[in-house]
């Protein structure tokens, strides 16, 4: 029986799964027919985009409620190498090399956090790239007040101004407010330092967008500090290559995301995310039986512009190479991906949020109004349905490209 499998259960592998079997249900085909098998370490579709908010509880899915119902397999592992030759996934299931044979795959590994290799980073800095990095910076917050008085105790400084760093640093004022809220107001003194190594503060949002930023970080009294280049980090706080020294009891490292690492096993180029390029099919070049989507692919996304380490990307590049993983099996005619949109909608933690359209970042909406759209896309917009009901998980992945979200005001 022939064995589709897909790595990963982000936002392109868990759509990758649920339209390989949407497309296999429309050929009026059943997992007798062909297996589908998701790999992933966890068993739950993180929702990455939300790691910075305070509050983590809604931000994973299981797994088993979106795929259960529609039939497809579940390994829970570590993805460790993939024979293309042999047509073999290799993954560690509690410690165990297991190899898993499969006539079609789709690679939807992702991303992770850029860390360099600056003394200290990997052991005292936070993260918001995972769940669990997400929940260890806020409970670190939530523990302040236990920890002995030093300088920086309320401080906490953001490494990173690009669209992750701003999220993170909107959100702080209010986190370290939760938990000073516990302490005495002489004590109660806490800051916010956003940093980074580029001369202005979201530095690809454009001139205008950048003045709506501008305006609510200084609105929630976020300092920035711009050209500035970390060299070395320790459990009291941070030094820049100046030698100047911040105090800060809470570092958190936003400098932009890598292709999974794994990605390197792949022959061929790469590009400078390390991403695998794909055709319009989402079809490794030069792999015919090998389909990859998300944040470890490169496509063109449009005429002018390849795809962006998004899940405004993800999920539709996702559902494309279910949808065509199936065709490509079953010697069907297969779905290019078109996308003629781009928006960002960046949160600006209690101040809102800034919406902008197009690749020049046309602000269309500020404040509340936009903050309303950031709110439906990531509480409802990008979720799979929860029902468990087979109709309804199927049809949120027909291979077809949603529009924008909306704006308001
Ligand atoms: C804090 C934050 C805010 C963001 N905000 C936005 C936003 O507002 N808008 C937007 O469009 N994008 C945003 N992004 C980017 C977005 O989250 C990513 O582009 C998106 O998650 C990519 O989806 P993916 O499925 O390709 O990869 P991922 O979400 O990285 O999923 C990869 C999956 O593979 C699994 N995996 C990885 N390696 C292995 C292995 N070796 N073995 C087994 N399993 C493995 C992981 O556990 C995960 O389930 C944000 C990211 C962060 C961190």
């Amino acid at each position: 029986m022939p064995h589709i499998v897909i790595l990963g259960t982000g936002f392109a592998g868990l759509w990758s799964a649920v339209a390989a079997a949407r497309a296999l249900d429309e050929a009026r085909l059943s997992r007798a027919d062909v297996r589908i098998t998701v790999v992933n370490r966890d068993a739950w579709h993180a929702v990455r985009v939300r790691n910075y908010e305070p509050d983590l509880r809604q931000v994973r899915v299981a797994l088993d409620d979106v795929l259960a119902p529609i039939g497809v397999e579940r390994v829970e592992g570590e993805v460790t190498g993939v024979d293309f030759e042999h047509r073999q996934v290799v993954c560690r299931i509690r410690g165990t090399r297991h190899v898993l044979e499969y006539d079609r795959l789709v690679y939807a590994l992702g991303s992770q956090l850029l860390r360099p290799d600056i003394p200290g980073l990997a052991r005292y800095a936070f993260d918001v790239d995972t769940f669990e990095g997400g929940a260890r910076l806020n409970a670190h917050i939530a523990g302040l007040p236990e920890q002995p008085p030093a300088p920086g105790r309320y401080t906490a400084l953001i490494v990173g101004a690009g669209l992750t760093g701003i999220e993170t640093a909107t959100e702080m004022p209010g986190k370290l407010r939760a938990s000073l809220g516990r302490v005495a107001p002489a004590e109660a003194r806490a800051q916010v330092i956003l940093a980074d190594h580029r001369p202005v503060i979201g530095s690809d949002m454009g001139e205008d967008a950048r003045r709506v930023i501008e305006k609510a970080l200084a609105c929630l009294g976020v300092v920035t500090r711009t050209g500035v280049s970390i060299s070395a980090i320790d459990g009291g706080g941070a030094t820049l290559s100046t030698g100047e020294r911040i105090a800060a009891a809470t570092i958190v490292w936003c400098t932009g995301m890598r292709a999974n690492p794994l990605s390197q096993l792949f022959p061929g180029k790469r590009d400078r995310f390390g991403r695998i390029p794909v055709d319009r099919f989402m079809r490794v070049k030069g792999m015919p039986e090998i389909f990859a989507a998300g944040d470890a692919a490169c496509a063109v996304i449009d005429d002018l512009h390849d795809s962006v380490m998004s899940c405004q990307h993800a999920r539709p590049m996702g559902r494309f190479a279910g949808h065509n993983v199936v065709c490509d099996l079953l010697g069907k005619p297969m779905l290019p991906l078109r996308i003629d949109w781009y928006c960002t909608v960046l949160d600006l933690g209690p101040w809102g949020a800034v919406y902008t359209e197009g690749w020049e970042r046309h602000v269309v909406a500020t404040g509340a109004a936009a903050k309303r759209t950031k709110q439906i896309i990531n509480c409802e917009r990008i979720y799979p349905p929860r029902s468990r009901d087979l109709r309804q998980i199927l049809d949120a992945a027909a291979p077809v490209v949603q529009a924008p979200p909306p704006a308001f005001g």
